[in-house]
């Protein structure tokens, strides 16, 4: 079934439109594609300059920053590219496998090869051809764009082949191909989602954490290929909109509500919260671990708490016995913070603590899970994958209430 929205193809370009001006509430797409005023900024590409580029399947042009603010680069190019200003009034093109050098030339102008711009320049793989960097292999095309004294480095890649590059370093290759196609679906409606309302004017998502990790579409592992090809185009909705998959390592035996996360955001049901039965093969699901008092202490600081830590309590906790606050005690006063606040200031895997004891030296933790304990357990969906359960099963469990459909 097709969805009621679909992508307008502009050119090369594949441009994401949307029909809500409200950047908090951007509807998905555009209802039946049509063109709205409101609709996502992005520049036009310039022409491909491969000959054999129109043979490829269209799909969404995605743009990631690979670098940020770099003085130099140098890039591997296994065949074939054509290296160019987006104007198109500089061009030429390499025949054969090299390497390419970029610099930052200062006042605004870069290098590449023996190419000299101000402007943007597009170092286009022929068909075939990667591009090495960093030890990374990419498949799109990189766009060197200068700053005042330096340059970005982003790479404009067609969504499935950017899924090649993410899932791998989400979640194993080796685990069984239903858990993988779960997590395409998921980190496929993720994007999607974040392109819908994207701030910089040069890329769309990180190659990090910040986004979802990425380290090139060049190196395609057979097990991930077949998740992503299998489910091509494939993505979760909940009321006909996209909406934000996230997904955690391991929700130490059941996910919660996006709120206990992040008071501020929104909850629907397909992120409400999901039994996980499946994810205690895992050696996630249970830690323990002592975090030094002084870091404790100067994240209480950081808070506006001085002084010298007494206690720490679990201030309220969910049904599944995640902590959403804690309290902490010093020689000062209290303070009540977010756990998941504490939780990327502290190392502690999770929030759903067991046990928590203020030592001479340090704070002792034990606890179940890791990561932030909203949408997808990947351990759970590998467990749930052993047991012979497919990824429509897996996706169904851990976003409750959503729809797949096809785009
Ligand atoms: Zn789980």
């Amino acid at each position: 079934m097709k969805l009621p929205f679909k992508y307008v193809l502009l050119g090369v370009t594949v441009l994401l439109l949307s029909a809500c001006a409200a950047p908090s509430k951007r509807a998905a797409l555009s209802a039946q594609g049509q063109i709205n005023s409101a609709a996502l900024s992005r520049p036009s590409e310039p022409q491909s300059q491969d000959p054999q580029a129109a043979a490829l399947p269209k799909d969404v042009t995605v743009r990631v920053l690979l670098a940020e603010n770099q003085r130099a680069a140098t890039i591997k190019h296994s065949g074939k590219i054509y290296i160019y200003t987006l104007d198109l009034e500089k061009k030429y093109k390499i025949s054969r496998a090299g390497t390419l050098s970029v610099k930052a030339l200062g006042k605004g102008k870069v290098q590449v090869g023996t190419l000299k711009s101000s402007k943007p320049i597009v170092i286009e793989p022929a068909r075939g051809t990667l591009l090495t960097w960093d030890t990374n292999s990419y498949a799109g095309k990189f766009y060197i764009i200068p700053t005042a004294n330096r340059f970005h480095l982003v790479e404009h890649t067609p969504l499935e082949t950017y899924l090649y590059g993410v899932l791998p370093y989400e979640m194993s290759y080796t685990w069984p191909l239903e858990a993988l196609k779960a997590q395409a679906v998921a980190a496929r409606t993720y994007t999607l989602k974040t392109l819908e309302n994207v701030k910089n004017q040069h890329f769309d998502l990180f190659s990090d954490v910040r986004s979802q990790m990425y380290k090139g579409g060049g190196k395609q592992y057979d097990s991930v290929k077949k998740a992503v090809d299998a489910t091509r185009g494939q993505v979760l909705t909940y009321q006909d909109k996209l909406f934000f998959t996230y997904y955690h390592a391991n929700c130490g035996g059941g996910t919660d509500d996006v709120r206990s996360w992040n008071p501020g955001l929104t909850s629907i049901k397909p992120l409400s919260g999901a039994s996980c039965k499946t994810d205690s093969h895992s050696k996630s699901y249970k830690w323990q671990m002592n975090v030094p008092r002084a870091k404790v202490e100067n994240y209480a600081k950081r808070v506006g708490l001085a002084g010298t830590l007494k206690s720490i309590k679990i201030a309220r906790k969910t049904d599944t016995g995640r902590a959403s606050n804690l309290t902490i005690h010093t020689s000062k006063g209290s303070k009540t913070v977010p756990c998941g606040n504490f939780r990327l200031a502290t190392g502690i895997r999770s929030c759903k603590i067991t046990k928590l004891s203020v030592r001479k030296k340090d704070v002792h933790f034990e606890g179940k899970g890791y990561g932030h304990g909203i949408g997808m357990c990947q351990d759970g969906a590998n467990g749930m994958a052993q047991d012979g359960k497919n990824y429509k099963k897996i996706l169904k469990n851990y976003y409750p209430g959503s729809e797949l459909r096809q785009i």
